[in-house]
């Protein structure tokens, strides 16, 4: 009687579904319905197919737009989309805000726009060798996924009800007066369905997910850090974020953040360094091994006669970071000299005038007894120049603080006063 494909013009076949004559109120209609739903609900050992067929017509016939279009032109009609004019171009929308307080109907998710999952971001600590050398950091994950075993129906039956707290929306508005005649609507998440706009009998609900449709899946992540990446940068695993029933996954997002490395810094593609040498090093000249990222080690030496000065910068060309993407460029590696005097009173005089012999001459001449009668003595002390201006700056501060209180302390015991 019901055959599966209609024919063009068939305009009754809903009708016949319903058991609602071509005249039928909606008011009957809708009886028609709930009593053959109830009757056919896959619950109850109806036919899902049947059921299925029944919402379906429903919903055509509860809009009168669209049983208007069914009436003349027939099922296909509406199928190609002309429909249109109302708020939906979509069957199942339209069916969904007609269905409030009627038992459920099957397929009602196709109909539904697909929202966009929230992406997943996770730091990523790095090393500078990790950086340098590029790897690969395996990450165990747990998410949501579609429960296999309903393909995230929620239910045996693969059908689902309209959640009667919301009629199927999701979603639940409260009016609130604020006075004047102005209405404040606000708009939250159903709490009887979280959302899903379904509820699911008990009995029919999948074992597997319990209703929810999702399931947790434990996954291991395989982040491939490649060579030269930069501290903030993203490795993107597009979609691999938690499923929800009619949700595009999100992303999940690994932000690499780079450990400190206590010898090597690094700015774009290139590599800082300090060393610090002793004065005779500095002088005469030295030599010493640099361990790299990569386990090499380099040989750095002086030039024969060459006199390093204290803050004084050397590169040396390609052993700075690889370029990302193209890795076999590399950036500079700049070594910054640091020079270790020697304390005082290691050297003698008897050495000091052996030294003057090599090193350049004094440049204040010696002062004659009557040039030193025209001057006052000093004592030079020892100072640590960073942490007197520390002080020197909290005893400032001290002092405003204090001149602040003192403007303000009148008026602190008459609020006390006052509340007595
Ligand atoms: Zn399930
Ligand atoms: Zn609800």
């Amino acid at each position: 009687m019901f055959g599966r494909v209609p024919k063009k013009s068939d305009t009754t076949k809903y009708y016949e579904t319903l058991g609602a004559s071509k005249s039928a109120s909606q008011d009957e209609l809708k009886k028609a319905y709930k009593k053959a739903a109830i009757k056919n609900h896959p619950d109850k050992g109806g036919d899902p197919e049947k059921f299925k067929e029944l919402a379906q017509a429903y919903e055509v016939l509860s809009n009168p737009e669209k049983r208007e279009i069914y009436d003349q032109y027939g099922e296909d009609a509406l199928k190609e989309g002309m429909g249109g004019g109302g708020p939906s171009h979509n069957p199942f929308n339209m069916y969904e805000s007609f269905f409030g307080g009627v038992f459920g109907g099957a397929g009602s998710s196709r109909g539904r726009r697909q929202k966009h999952g929230k992406d997943v971001v996770h730091t990523l600590k790095v090393s500078l060798e990790d950086l340098y050398n590029g790897t690969t950091k395996k990450l165990s994950l747990s998410r949501n996924i579609i429960c296999q075993k309903c393909k995230g129906k929620g239910s045996k039956s693969g059908i689902s009800g309209r959640c009667y707290g919301c009629q199927g929306s999701g979603m639940k508005f409260t009016t609130r007066r604020i006075g004047l005649g102005m209405i404040q609507q606000m708009q939250h998440v159903c709490p009887v369905c979280r959302g899903s706009g379904e509820v699911i009998n008990e009995k029919d609900k999948c074992p597997q997910c319990r209703g929810n449709k999702i399931t947790q899946e434990k996954k291991v992540l395989e982040v491939q850090v490649e060579k030269g990446m930069q501290h903030g940068q993203k490795i993107v695993f597009e979609g691999q974020a938690d499923q929800a029933p009619d949700t595009i996954s999100g992303n999940v997002v690994f932000v690499l953040q780079l450990k400190e490395h206590p010898k090597f810094k690094r700015k774009f593609d290139d590599l800082y360094v300090e060393h610090t040498l002793n004065l005779t090093e500095a002088l005469c000249g030295f030599q010493f091994v640099l361990n790299h990222l990569d386990g090499r080690q380099l040989l750095i030496k002086s030039n024969s006669g060459e006199i390093f000065k204290p803050g004084q910068s050397k590169a040396i060309n390609n052993e700075g970071m690889p370029h990302h993407q193209s890795p076999f460029i590399r950036g500079r590696l700049y070594i910054h000299f640091n020079v270790d005097f020697p304390n005082s009173g290691i050297i003698s005089s008897e050495q000091c005038r052996t030294l003057e012999t090599i090193l350049p001459p004094r440049s204040s001449k010696r002062l004659t007894g009557m040039e030193l009668d025209n001057c006052e003595e000093t004592t030079l002390h020892d100072v640590n120049i960073e942490d007197e201006m520390r002080r020197k700056q909290q005893q400032q501060q001290q002092r405003y603080r204090e001149a602040y209180d003192e403007d303000d302390e009148p008026s602190i015991p008459s609020v006390q006063c006052a509340q007595q």
